[in-house]
């Protein structure tokens, strides 16, 4: 068994098997395909929908499970952790509602077939989300999906679980496996039952995923890290980049792959910026995730808390201004006061590695194409955000940017743009159409 911590309280809450083999969750999932294919897209659509409503009605509960299991405080678990799966199930529901579009291409008729058994691997940032994410376009695809998710925080899974069998999906269209990374996860990337893997994850992790998957030529997606950054063009509206960045970055404790964990400031404008982030980062309270005036929780777990700080301490080391941070926090819990360095070396390692905690790096640019430079400068490549006064001109900054996703002047997140990245940030896409495609096989019938 794992013990499952709450972080904000450090107590155990419960308890999950490791799986000793995901054979029979594969042969289960394996059976239950090809009737789940044959449903038509209309039944497909009311199963997921009487999904949906399910987790609205107990959108609360899960939002307080959340909670308790990786610290994410209230609000943000019932508007974003929860929220969100519930708006991603409701435009896969639509997509299905919609006619099929009918290629043709010359003489051939172009459709998509599902893949087969999914195999999914999550991590317990946004526990729910992340699921979903994957589930809701798979199952619309035709797939069945077993399910590994993160053994810090698979409490969410579970009850997501029980919900798509009161839901009435039938046995084996989606199976959990609970367990470790190795070997629950590497044997379930290793299965030769599995079409396609789609992960999301430490980069570390992916990579071990899709050497895994190579050995039976299965598909892979890879939704990993990032380290993404913010630019702000000397013409922007500072008071409103710097807050909006501020939010971005310590948004879920800071851990949020998309996390614009680089803020890029002119050098004409470094200090400006600097003092708006300090009066920004001042306004975080940190504690108890299920008082409604927190706005930062714990991390998720001591390791990660252990890793943040010892990150906190290297950047110190290395010469970075700490201008915001080592407040107090409780005495109980794995919290990390919010952080902001000033003045960050581009290549220092605090500003090219994902630390995954509530600390910012704010950096000085020369010129445009410095900063283009320094914000394609690390391994990752998965968001980003530009602001300027002109928006065809951060627009034209934002295409320049090496990366799967740009927010122009705080731009909204979209749930139906393809989500994913480059570079150490993973390949395949994820939400939406795209998102729906990626569980898909594309087929030629020549007439
Ligand atoms: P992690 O890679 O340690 O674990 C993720 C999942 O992979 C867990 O279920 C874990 O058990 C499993 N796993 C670990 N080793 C494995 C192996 N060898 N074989 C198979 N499965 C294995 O990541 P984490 O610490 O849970 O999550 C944080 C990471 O996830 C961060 O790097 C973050 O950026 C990334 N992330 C990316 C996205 C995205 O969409 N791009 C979203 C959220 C989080």
């Amino acid at each position: 068994m794992i013990d499952v911590y709450n972080p904000a309280t450090e107590s155990v809450i419960a308890s999950v098997p490791v799986t000793t083999s995901v054979t029979p969750a594969v042969e289960a999932a394996r059976a239950a395909q090809p009737a789940w294919a044959e449903l038509s897209r209309a039944e497909r659509a009311t199963h997921l929908a009487r999904l949906r409503d399910l987790l609205t009605e107990h959108a609360d509960e899960l939002a307080g499970i959340i909670t308790a299991e990786m610290g994410a405080p209230l609000g943000v678990a019932r508007k974003v952790q929860v929220g969100l799966p519930i708006t991603v199930l409701s435009s896969t529901v639509a997509q299905l509602e919609a006619p099929e579009q009918d290629v043709r291409l010359g003489n051939s008729r172009i459709v998509r077939d599902p893949v087969g058994v999914v195999g999914a691997i999550t991590p317990w940032n946004y526990p729910l989300h992340q699921t979903v994410a994957k589930l809701a376009p798979a199952l619309a695809a035709g797939n069945t999906v077993v399910h590994k998710p993160s053994e810090i925080a698979p409490l969410s899974a579970l009850r997501l679980h029980e919900l798509v069998r009161e839901a009435g999906l039938p046995d084996g269209v989606y199976t959990l496996v609970t367990g470790y990374g190795d070997p629950t996860g590497a044997e379930l990337a290793g299965h030769p039952g599995i079409d396609l893997i789609s992960f999301t994850g430490s980069t570390t992790a992916g990579r071990k995923v899709a050497a895994l998957a190579a050995a039976n030529v299965t598909r892979v997606a890879l939704e990993l890290g990032g380290k993404s950054a913010n630019v702000i063009l000397p013409d922007a509206d500072h008071t409103a980049a710097v807050k909006v960045g501020v939010a971005n970055c310590f948004l879920n404790s800071g851990q949020t792959c998309t996390a614009w964990t680089r803020m890029l400031v002119h050098e004409s404008r470094h200090d400006e910026a600097v003092e708006l982030a300090v009066a920004a980062a001042a306004k975080y309270t940190v504690g108890d995730p299920t008082d409604p005036s927190t706005r930062l929780g714990p991390l998720a777990s001591a390791a990660q808390r252990d890793r943040v700080l010892s990150y906190v301490e290297r950047g110190v080391a290395d010469g970075a201004k700490m201008v915001h941070g080592g407040g107090a926090v409780p005495e109980v819990g794995y919290y990390v006061a919010p952080v902001v360095f000033a003045d960050v070396d581009p290549d220092a390692v605090i500003a090219q590695e994902e630390i995954f905690g509530p600390v910012l790096s704010i950096i000085r640019y020369r010129d445009e194409d410095d900063a283009v430079r320094i914000a394609n400068g690390t391994r990752y490549g998965l968001a980003g955000s530009v602001w300027s006064a002109s928006q065809d001109h951060a627009v034209a900054v934002a295409r320049r940017l090496r990366t799967g996703q740009v927010d122009v002047n705080g731009g909204a997140f979209n749930p139906l743009a393809p989500f994913g990245g480059v570079g150490h940030s993973g390949y395949g896409r994820e939400l939406g159409t795209f998102g729906y495609e990626e569980f898909t096989t594309v087929k030629a019938i020549q007439l």
